[in-house]
């Protein structure tokens, strides 16, 4: 396997970290077992669409758990629910064996603040693909120690804390139970078994752990270049729209990952949809004037990075570029500041009406803020012109 960006400085402790026994036996075990049986199991067994079905529901069940549930809901409380939801996403989040609410959230929530620190972020890619994929899990390094100060919200909560304490039995009743049950219920028990127990669980596992590592790999960054997360579809797809991991980073409390419409996160639309039904409230989105602030804030840094990436004598081409680019500059910052004055008019407008009606003030300033966004796709509509005819010259 290839080590992107070894890091220099690996201190001594995380070179002696002892195995973590019980999740190395689990996350090599599960698909040495399903390299054997699933095939020998094909081969010598006609498997139903039934039993496909119930792989198909379980892979979705524990994968959008884990989406839905332990990341966006827990993790960046990017939504409220109902508690039978609730129980959904943790009874799948435990059948996806990837430890428990705590646990991953407390690492999840270390993993955002310290993103690519070699020795406080618990799956940085720095340190390698292998490390971030799943060499993190395998050893007890001291960036894999959680000690839950950063989760208070969810240490409190009484269901959260059983699952925890039973978290091994809670493993096993739903990974045994629940391929048992349908199994039974279809008729095939051990095609259920291993496929949509072994199998599943084995393709969950390693879709999940693309966002750690292959989403901080490749891609595109188009919201921020100061940490190493990617936006890139083709992940999405295994992913359940997490993806879009670059706008994520940037925006973590947005219940988007995919935050373009027709970005493909499903993961998404099940909130939204559930939104619809009242099983989910208080969603959080990011103003798209901000997303589109970021956005032209990156084409800037672009811009920039070809005039300083640009040796030897300025050529007519760069120097008109470098102009323009300078002007565009200077009309950006009056959008800003006319954003800025507008978001502090609507501070001041809310302070002195009543509740009931700020959904006016809203409505008043809905078409200024709707002109502020144009200006700012103005902004990134120049700036990808110039620089498309910048690289047209220098071809
Ligand atoms: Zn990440
Ligand atoms: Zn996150």
């Amino acid at each position: 396997m290839t080590t992107a960006n070894q890091p220099n400085n690996q201190s001594s402790s995380f070179d002696n970290a002892p195995i973590n026994w019980i999740p190395a036996f689990v996350l090599v075990s599960t698909p040495i077992l399903a390299l054997f049986l699933v095939p020998y199991y094909l081969w010598t067994h006609d498997v139903t669409w039934q039993v496909w079905a119930v792989f198909a529901f379980c892979l979705a069940w524990s994968g959008l758990s884990i989406t839905t549930g332990y990341h966006r809901l827990w993790s960046h409380r990017a939504y409220q629910t109902h508690p039978v939801l609730k129980w959904f996403w943790l009874i799948g989040g435990t059948f996806a064996v990837q430890s428990s609410v705590f646990d991953w959230c407390s690492g999840h929530r270390t993993h955002h603040r310290h993103v690519d620190d070699v020795e406080q972020d618990p799956y940085s890619v720095k340190r390698g693909f292998w490390f971030s994929h799943i060499g993190w899990m395998l050893k007890n390094y001291p960036s894999g120690n959680f000690d839950y100060k950063n989760i208070p919200d969810l240490t409190t909560d009484p269901i959260l804390q059983i699952q925890h304490k039973y978290y091994g039995f809670w493993v096993l009743l739903t990974n045994i139970g629940i391929p048992l049950l349908f199994g039974w219920l279809v008729g095939d028990i051990a095609g259920t078994m291993i496929l949509a127990g072994l199998l599943r669980l084995v393709i969950s596992h390693h879709c999940t752990f693309f966002i750690n590592s292959l989403c901080h790999m490749f891609g595109t960054r188009p919201y921020t270049d100061t940490n190493t997360a990617r936006d890139n579809p083709i992940l999405a797809l295994f992913t359940w729209g997490e993806g879009y991991h670059n706008y994520h980073h940037y925006f973590q409390y947005d219940y988007r990952n995919g935050v373009k419409w027709w970005q493909y996160d499903p993961t998404k639309w099940i909130i939204y949809g559930l939104s619809k039904v009242g099983l989910a409230w208080d969603l959080k989105r990011v103003p798209d004037v901000a997303i589109q602030h970021a956005q032209v804030e990156m084409k800037f840094k672009t811009a920039q990075n070809h005039i300083d990436g640009f040796t030897g004598n300025l050529t007519t081409d760069l120097q008109l570029f470098k102009e323009r680019i300078v002007n565009e500059q200077q009309a950006f910052k009056q959008t800003i500041s006319e954003w800025q004055a507008l978001k502090a008019q609507a501070i001041e407008m809310k302070k002195n009406e009543f509740a009931q009606r700020l959904h006016e003030v809203d409505e008043k300033l809905k078409d200024q803020m709707q002109a502020i966004e144009q200006k700012m796709q103005q902004h990134a509509k120049q700036l990808e012109q110039a620089l498309a005819s910048l690289q047209g010259k220098m071809a």
